[in-house]
């Protein structure tokens, strides 16, 4: 049976890769009938931040990708957190001591920056603990046994790191990238337990994904240098044969495609990266979410799946089980997506155009109630209906359409010094007779073939005052089809609306 996992670490807000990453682990768990998971990665207690977790949990939640098996709705294999499974680690890191693959080491932290200087003043580039100098430092493969011995019983502080091998090359079959080679000695000695006891992150990670009976790994490129050190460990431990699958997503990239995206594009920018609003309780700093803003959960979904991965064909539009139908992982690029903001917006469009007018009109009635005003579901849909076609957020409906409801006060300027004249004048006039004398029901025909009427009895071009009559009407010199802006206004208000302009 197949079993991913979705790994974060609660050291902030979830952001857009991270819900990708969430997202292609989900689809691709429900494609292969396999089991979603979520494990907490709370190794680092010192990059702990309150709430970090619920916001994951509410992110995917809003999205519909909730995991099986998660600290919320625990399985077979819990705790899911790691900080709650501590005292697990402590055996493995020993197993690996008494193979050989691993080791003490008992370097102050004094010791560790004076070898990097050394390395720094000796033009090494990268200064690691590796091969070569784990030899002048203190650990278990240089001091004499009793030493050890010694230090252990009498609790000086300690770690435990892994002791990688000198000349080796270390292969692993990405199922993004296809062979992935590295040597050994580009490779450091990791720390695989802290001198508090806790486990870093690769130790507990390759416990953790074992004892929870990951078949594939499939999480952000970052992690692909790690992957190497992953690969020796699960052969250390004797588990190579179970060893997942892993496959490493493609970089989100600025919208200019020059570098990684980050918080502060999504700010210069003036775009979301998190799925929902966040407050850094650290910092008291807010930052804009794709929920608050407007994003449909559907929409979002639909973009986020097209951050890296495409079906192949020129079909764009899918939901959540036609993303789980059509999704591999074969179909993930290798490089680097841009992330475009405006294509966020246009799939909102599509999936807002789709809503009933119904559906649409209960986001209307709550903004328009929010403003203390009331509105009939009736009148509600026929707004949405015709501002449905011009809207990228729910909001749009009362923000671009409120001139339906709320008479103008004022005039576009421009429009008027270029449009009003005496036929606008006497259209006008003529119209509001009608309208207040009229009997029949106000639909948009019924609007249209009185205007045009009043414009053809006085031979008039009713072409060359529709753009005033409209000003005269809503204030501004474009929008929505009129007739159907009239007929949702009405006889009465229309009548009293033209009264106005005429004053
Ligand atoms: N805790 C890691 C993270 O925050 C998980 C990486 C992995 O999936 O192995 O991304």
């Amino acid at each position: 049976e197949v079993r991913v996992r979705f790994a974060p670490s609660p050291t902030g807000a979830l952001h857009i890769g991270g819900v990708r990453t969430a997202l292609y682990n989900y689809l691709f768990a429900k494609k292969m009938g396999g089991k979603f998971l979520l494990r907490i990665e709370d190794t680092d207690q010192t990059r702990f931040v309150p709430g970090a977790e619920e916001y994951i949990q509410k992110s995917l939640e809003w999205l519909g990708i909730s995991p099986e098996e998660s600290p919320w709705n625990p399985g077979d294999c819990g705790p899911y957190r790691q900080s709650e499974r501590k005292p697990m680690y402590m055996q493995y890191a020993l197993d690996l001591v008494e193979k050989g693959h691993a080791y003490y080491a008992f370097d102050t932290s004094e010791e560790l920056d004076a070898m990097r200087e050394r390395l720094t003043a000796a033009r090494v580039v990268s200064p690691q603990y590796n091969s070569i100098t784990r030899t002048q430092m203190k650990n278990s493969l240089t001091l004499p046994e009793d030493e050890v011995k010694e230090r252990l019983a009498s609790g000086d502080p300690y770690v435990i790191r892994i002791k990688i091998p000198r000349k080796e090359e270390v292969r692993l079959n990405d199922m993004i990238r296809g062979w992935v080679m590295v040597h050994s000695n580009t490779l450091d000695d990791k720390v695989l337990m802290k001198s508090d006891g806790m486990p870093t992150y690769h130790l507990a990670n390759i416990v953790d994904d074992h004892l929870m009976g990951i078949t594939h790994v499939i999480r952000g490129e970052e992690w692909l240098p790690s992957a190497p050190l992953h690969v020796l460990l699960y052969k250390y431990f004797g588990w190579e044969d179970t060893m997942p699958q892993f496959a490493h997503l493609p970089l989100l990239l600025k919208p200019d495609g020059n570098g990684k995206l980050s918080k502060r594009d999504a700010d210069k920018h003036g775009f979301p990266i998190f799925p929902m609003d966040w407050t850094d309780p650290n910092t008291g700093d807010k930052a804009s979410g794709f929920m608050e803003e407007g994003y449909l959960p559907d929409a979002f979904l639909n973009f986020l799946a097209f951050l890296g991965w495409n079906p192949g064909d020129h079909r764009e539009i899918f939901s959540l089980e036609e993303l789980v139908e059509a999704f591999s992982i074969e179909r993930i690029g290798k490089s680097g997506t841009k992330f475009d903001i405006n294509k966020a917006k246009w799939f909102n469009e599509q999936y807002l155009r789709n809503k009933s007018d119904e559906e649409l009109a209960t986001f209307l009635i709550a903004d328009v109630e929010k403003e203390g005003l009331t509105i009939d579901s009736k009148k509600a849909a026929q707004i949405a209906a015709i501002m449905k076609e011009r809207a990228t957020f729910p909001s749009d409906l009362w923000n671009e359409g409120k001139f339906m409801l709320i008479a103008p006060t004022s005039f576009d300027e421009n429009i008027a010094s270029k449009k009003w004249n005496s036929d606008v004048v006497i259209v006008l006039n003529a119209y509001k007779e009608k309208l207040v004398k009229d009997r029949e029901e106000f639909t948009p025909e019924r609007a249209k073939s009185l205007l045009e009427a009043s414009a053809e009895e006085n031979e008039i071009k009713f072409g060359k005052v529709m753009q005033a009559v409209r000003l005269a009407v809503t204030g501004v010199g474009a929008g929505p089809d009129l007739m159907a802006v009239f007929a949702i206004i009405g006889k009465e208000e229309l009548a009293k609306r033209i009264t106005f302009a005429l004053e």
